[in-house]
């Protein structure tokens, strides 16, 4: 049986509507006919008949009753997920149907609406939630395919760009053939922008790798302290470089534990303590220091004496590739370690903030779950 009804609003939706009771698909007409939705309906009785016109035709949203007569509910919505895996489907339920609605929704519905709980309201409501997911769904399709590229082209990126900086560096300490001053200077310059490049698409690739696996932390117990030693042996040549001094308050708090990654965590305190450096005055100083905040969180802050940052600035301070200026200047830097700092400490359930006045410094502060052995 095919039917289609036409109502003529504004937005229109193109529904498809399988059902084998007659008296069902009427109100379910009926409330449409209600509610401000303009919609062309196709209804079938029969499942089969209804995933044949699915095939054939392009639907905002199907809704499928689970008791067919030829063919059961959950078989048809496997049928079209197979064809369309993004598809809207909504599966219409008798009373008591509860744990019908749950084998369906684990099984790619959408949505349930129970038969006897349909009303206008309750139709449009449905119909906008089901929009809504559907963008969602799109704009993160987009955001992976995105991140599938750029891992692509960084990875393809990287090779031609080890020949050249190989090429350049034999070119720069050849001792058989010494390259004359001009072309010393030459060459170097190549080695420093493509040396620059590198650490622009290893940023770039490092990003789409933690776009693209959510959930790859090992969450474990860190020692502070010990991670803030081993970050600032890391950190000392370029303090030294930037005449910045070092300062340590939290080395003396040895029994404060964190929950995280501790190889994540150890990249953006780096990240943070090379930007307090990079970002500094001659003279200046970085400081780390540990707060506990209550049973369940502490808070490591990372405090510098440097530039600070203007407030019409901060909005965005996390976004890739923003260096709110300091591409004009003699600081070297991509524009991208917070984009990925934030992202690795969200991963780890925690979150990053900043406090900052302009010619005074900056106070990065990472707040982190505490390790339960530590909690008093
Ligand atoms: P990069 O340092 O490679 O440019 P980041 O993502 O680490 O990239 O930082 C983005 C921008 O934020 C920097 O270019 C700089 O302008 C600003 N910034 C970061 N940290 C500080 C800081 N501690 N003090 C002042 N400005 C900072």
């Amino acid at each position: 049986m095919n039917s289609i009804l036409q109502q003529n609003q504004e937005k229109s939706y193109k529904l498809l509507l399988i059902d084998d009771d007659k008296v069902d698909r009427s109100s379910f007409q009926r409330f449409l006919n209600k509610s401000d939705i303009s919609c062309e309906i196709q209804a079938y009785s029969y499942g089969l008949e209804g995933f044949d016109a699915f095939k054939e035709n392009q639907f905002d949203c199907v809704f499928l009753d689970y008791n067919l007569p030829d063919i059961d509910g959950l078989e048809i919505l496997g049928k079209i997920l197979a064809v369309d895996p993004l598809a809207s489907i909504v599966i219409m339920t008798g009373e008591g149907d509860e744990f019908l609605a749950a084998q369906a929704i684990k099984s790619g519905a959408s949505d349930y609406l129970p038969k006897d709980a349909l009303t206008p309201v309750v139709l449009v409501q449905c119909l906008q939630n089901l929009e809504m997911r559907k963008a969602k769904e799109e704009a993160e399709q987009h955001n992976k395919a995105k991140s599938e590229f750029l891992s692509r082209m960084s990875h393809e990126l990287r090779t031609p760009m080890n020949a050249i900086l190989g090429f350049a560096q034999l070119m720069s300490e050849s001792e058989k053939d010494p390259l004359s001053e001009a072309h010393q200077a030459r060459v170097s310059q190549i080695l420093n922008a493509g040396r620059h490049l590198m650490d622009l698409i290893n940023d770039v690739l490092e990003l789409s790798r933690i776009e693209k696996e959510e959930d790859d932390v090992s969450i474990e117990s860190i020692c502070v302290a010990e991670l803030v030693e081993e970050v600032f042996s890391m950190v000392h040549p370029i303090s030294e470089e930037f005449h910045v001094d070092l300062i340590d308050n939290i080395s003396s708090h040895k029994g404060i534990y964190a929950l995280g990654d501790k190889m994540r965590l150890r990249q953006v305190l780096l990240n943070l303590v090379s930007n307090g450096i990079k970002y500094n005055c001659p003279k200046g100083s970085v400081t780390l220091t540990v707060d506990i905040l209550d049973e369940k969180y502490l808070r490591i802050n990372v405090n510098d004496t440097g530039i600070g940052i203007a407030n019409e600035k901060l909005a965005s301070l996390f976004k890739p590739f923003d260096r709110l200026g300091a591409e004009y200047s003699e600081v070297e830097g991509t524009g991208i370690g917070l984009t990925i700092s934030k992202k690795l400490i969200e991963l780890m359930n925690g979150s990053i903030g900043v406090k900052t006045f302009v010619g005074k410094g900056s106070e990065f502060h990472i707040l982190l779950p505490r390790a339960p052995s530590c909690q008093t």
